[in-house]
């Protein structure tokens, strides 16, 4: 294994990168602000894949495939939602190269191969999606749809990160149309729980669950919803969005429906996405100076098998010992990989698994054999431990849940701890600059308050929680009436 990782102490935005360079998550790639997804970055999005797919079909919707390509003209007639997208899109202008005569050995375009409409490469799908619902709903009796794709997207994103933030990146895209506005409100709200449940419940990571302010909202929508994390440099991330549309994509798109009373009315809109982020935000929540740490549910494996031998015999017993453990492992329903590579010394297997977060490693050494033992040890406490091997697959079964409540519990532990009420201006700047984190305090409601609080401290107004209780105050920058507390951060 190559040198140790920078500490997140002394650079948390390079010990971010290098960790995940190192522990063969992504890489950067030749195309600027794309990277490439390597298989243990890529067996982590599976999983988060697979369990939120699960949860989707759970609530009733069904995976569908649109076009990458989205003719100008259907792009642009929803107006807000396109000018908010803009200076984002990739664009195709042409469908052919040819030998460049001016250049031996080059290609050029074509000139004679010129689209005659423009075609956006889809920076979120609403456009192309209700220009198709459009011809699939006549009444009532052809709503809710409830269809969700997965997907890649194009947002032409100046300043780029690895998984955090990419120019192309992977995700899906719930889009669903209802008769009454009440249900798409509820639909809305519904999918924002879903995120926030799966990032407790799976990833370990707590979130605020709130609604976004009108200068933070989705262009196009009436409400956004969204799942706030804190990262462990103190910076908050949106790691989950799910939009009320109202009736604006229906309205651009003439989608429109006769309702139970034989009236013809707009119909209802909801959008909801998580993407490759999510993997960024897992990064950032729970690793360490070592490198990843993983929640058991989200490793690709959950625990490693490393064996210590001199002689083959040695080497063949501790097999036998390690094959019954894995096989009753899988019957518990636990993922385990034997690592028997003869190319490696135990010393830089362990190296390895560590860095790359596996949650428990066995070791099985001579010594073992004569004990009827093997050493256990934790990624996450880095902790080891001499186990008796006879009931060590339910052990290790129960340890993984412990583990993964562990996770939960101390990022949630930090993120109180970092979560400061603040009364005024000068304690609000103080805390951004030695503790960070979020900071509730309270807001006149104003857009300009809003961005001069940008403008002077960097930190945006994260959320609205859902939580909130109304209480009187005054707002933390202008001194004017308030009624409730909002959350600020700086973010990613
Ligand atoms: P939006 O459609 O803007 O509400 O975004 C949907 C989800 O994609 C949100 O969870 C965002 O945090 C995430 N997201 C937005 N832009 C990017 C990006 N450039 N790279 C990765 N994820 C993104």
């Amino acid at each position: 294994m190559s040198k140790n990782l920078t500490s997140r102490a002394e650079d948390y935005s390079k010990w971010y990168n290098e960790l995940v360079v190192k522990a063969d998550l992504a890489e950067n790639s030749a195309v600027r602000g794309c990277m490439v997804i390597k298989p243990y970055g890529y067996a982590i999005w599976e999983k988060m894949q697979a369990e939120l797919d699960r949860m989707f079909k759970e609530t009733g919707h069904q995976n569908a495939y649109f076009p990458l390509f989205v003719p100008k003209s259907l792009f642009e007639a929803e107006e807000k939602n396109a000018e908010g997208f803009a200076k984002e899109c990739a664009v195709v202008t042409h469908y052919r190269l040819q030998n460049d005569p001016d250049n031996p050995g080059k290609l050029r375009v074509d000139p004679e191969a010129k689209l005659e409409e423009e075609l956006v490469v889809r920076p979120t799908s609403e456009a192309i999606i209700w220009n198709t619902y459009k011809g699939w709903i006549q009444s009532y009796r052809d709503l809710p749809i409830l269809i969700n794709q997965w997907a890649n997207v194009v947002r032409w994103e100046m300043r780029t990160r690895l998984f955090l933030r990419t120019a192309e990146f992977l995700w899906q895209e719930g889009h669903t149309a209802h008769a009454t506005k009440a249900e798409a409100l509820v639909e809305a709200e519904q999918m924002n729980d879903v995120y926030a449940e799966f990032a407790q419940n799976f990833m370990a990571i707590p979130v605020i669950k709130g609604v976004k302010t009108e200068s933070e909202r989705f262009a196009g929508a009436i409400e956004t919803y969204c799942i706030e994390a804190l990262m462990q440099d103190g910076k908050a991330l949106q790691a989950g969005t799910s939009h009320f549309l109202g009736q604006n994509f229906a309205k651009a798109f003439d989608v429109k429906f006769t309702n139970n009373e034989g009236k013809l009315d707009y119909v209802w809109a909801t959008s909801w996405g998580v993407s490759t982020r999510l993997v960024g935000a897992l990064i950032m929540t729970h690793s360490d100076d070592k490198g990843l740490v993983l929640p058991p549910n989200l490793a690709p494996f959950q625990v490693v098998i490393v064996p210590i031998f001199k002689t083959d015999e040695q080497f063949e017993v501790i097999s036998d010992k390690a094959e019954s453990i894995i096989k009753e492992l899988k019957s518990l329903g636990v993922s385990c990989k034997y690592d028997k590579r003869t190319t490696h010394r135990p010393g830089a297997k362990f190296a390895q698994h560590e860095l790359q977060g596996v949650p428990l490693r066995i070791a099985i050494g001579p010594k073992d054999l004569e004990n009827n033992t093997v050493e256990l040890a934790r990624r996450d406490t880095l902790t080891k431990e001499i186990v008796q091997i006879d009931d060590i697959a339910s052990t290790i079964k129960d340890l993984l849940e412990v583990i993964q409540d562990e996770l939960f519990t101390k990022a949630k532990n930090f993120r109180d701890e970092h979560t400061t009420e603040v009364e005024d201006f000068e304690t609000f700047k103080k805390v951004l600059e030695t503790k960070t984190g979020f900071i509730s305090a309270h807001w006149d409601g104003t857009a300009e308050t809003e961005q001069r609080i940008k403008e002077l401290t960097k930190a945006t107004i994260r959320c609205i929680p859902m939580s909130n209780k109304m209480e009187e105050g005054t707002c933390v920058y202008s001194g004017k009436p308030s009624t409730q507390r909002v959350l600020f951060a700086k973010a990613y």
